[in-house]
């Protein structure tokens, strides 16, 4: 794997926005607010991904990927990250209200996951080979019901 791509992140390009429009307080007390999600147990994320994995990769991606909701940093929404035997996808619950949102963005970072397993990295995370993934999978239905 090339050095180059240590890890994805999916950037909040709205946070920017609101942090930038929200008052100092306010973005403190949607910070606390933010707490009660994070603390919830992991349910659904492994379940959601082994069921993604089987459906749309053809069980081909690794199935000891580490998916938690405990990312913090709130420039991000999530990121996925070479654990170096297989990856990590940490969520920020601060973005994600529903499981609508979650599973969304699962998916979003598992067509990392693929790009990653084929060890073909692109210089913008976000280039042809990730955008063929989400159109691949949209097509067969992926996201049907969080559009
Ligand atoms: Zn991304």
């Amino acid at each position: 794997m090339s050095g180059k791509m240590i890890f994805h992140q999916f950037l909040v390009v709205s946070a920017i926005v609101l942090s930038v429009a929200a008052p100092v307080s306010t973005r403190s007390t949607m910070r606390a607010k933010s707490i009660g999600p994070q603390l919830n147990p992991p349910i659904n994320l492994d379940a959601w991904y082994a069921g993604y994995n089987e459906k749309y990769w053809g069980g081909e991606l690794p199935n000891d990927v580490v998916i938690t909701r405990n990312l913090h940093d709130d420039r991000f929404m999530a990121i996925t990250v070479p654990t170096g035997r297989s990856y990590e996808i940490d969520l920020n619950m601060k973005y994600l209200p529903s499981p609508k949102e979650e599973k969304e963005t699962l998916l979003h970072e598992t067509c990392h996951i693929q790009i990653f397993v084929e060890d073909t990295p692109e210089i913008n995370d976000h280039g042809p080979k990730w955008q063929a993934c989400m159109h691949r999978i949209t097509k067969e239905g992926a996201m049907e019901d969080l559009w």
